[in-house]
């Protein structure tokens, strides 16, 4: 469950003008053959990990969130290529991986916790919390899915029966999908 009080906290914070940017509370670094977030502090469950910002397109790809129907985040053209150098990246939510059971989920534009999150652990969020229809699908590894992993393809291709069970972690444009059904 999203701690909303947390957010809203931590959003005033930000809007009161503290004048150093605050201190990413995560870092994009290449391990074990793939760019991972790593939190770099203790990020307790509700808390802000980062907002999604970027520009807005259309058409999902393999570096886009959805956010709304038909609305997607983009990293603007150009940045972030790690392998040049560029730390910490604009857009570090980009090199976000899918987790079948992730310690973060999408609410909005914000990546929240969702579990407490250590220091030195991987940030991970479920994509088909918020992708209808992924633009690239692959087949999950991620430590809940073993070798025998489900193939990750976007929200529309799960059972419906996991759809419903998913509301509480899902994007608002989602959840409409279910025609509020399943609400709490
Ligand atoms: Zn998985």
């Amino acid at each position: 469950m999203v701690n909303d009080s947390s957010i809203a906290s931590l959003a005033a914070a930000e809007l009161d003008g503290i004048a150093a940017p605050r201190t990413a509370r995560v870092r994009v670094v290449h391990t074990d053959g793939m760019w991972r977030v790593l939190a770099m502090e203790h990020i307790g469950h509700g808390e802000l990990i980062l907002e999604i910002k970027g520009v807005l397109v259309d058409q999902p790809s393999r570096y886009t969130v959805q956010i709304g129907e038909g609305v997607h985040i983009a990293p603007a053209p150009g940045r972030d290529d790690p392998s040049r150098g560029d730390d910490p990246p604009s857009y570090p939510w980009q090199f976000l991986n899918h987790s079948c059971d992730p310690n973060a989920v999408i609410a909005g534009t914000n990546l929240v916790a969702h579990r407490r999150i250590d220091a030195g652990q991987e940030v991970t969020f479920d994509y088909n919390t918020t992708e209808y229809e992924m633009a690239t699908p692959f087949a999950c590894q991620c430590q809940a899915c073993g070798d025998g992993g489900s193939l990750i393809a976007g929200f529309r291709f799960l059972p419906t029966p996991r759809q419903r069970e998913m509301y509480p972690r899902l994007a608002e444009h989602l959840r409409r999908k279910l025609g509020g059904s399943g609400a709490t």
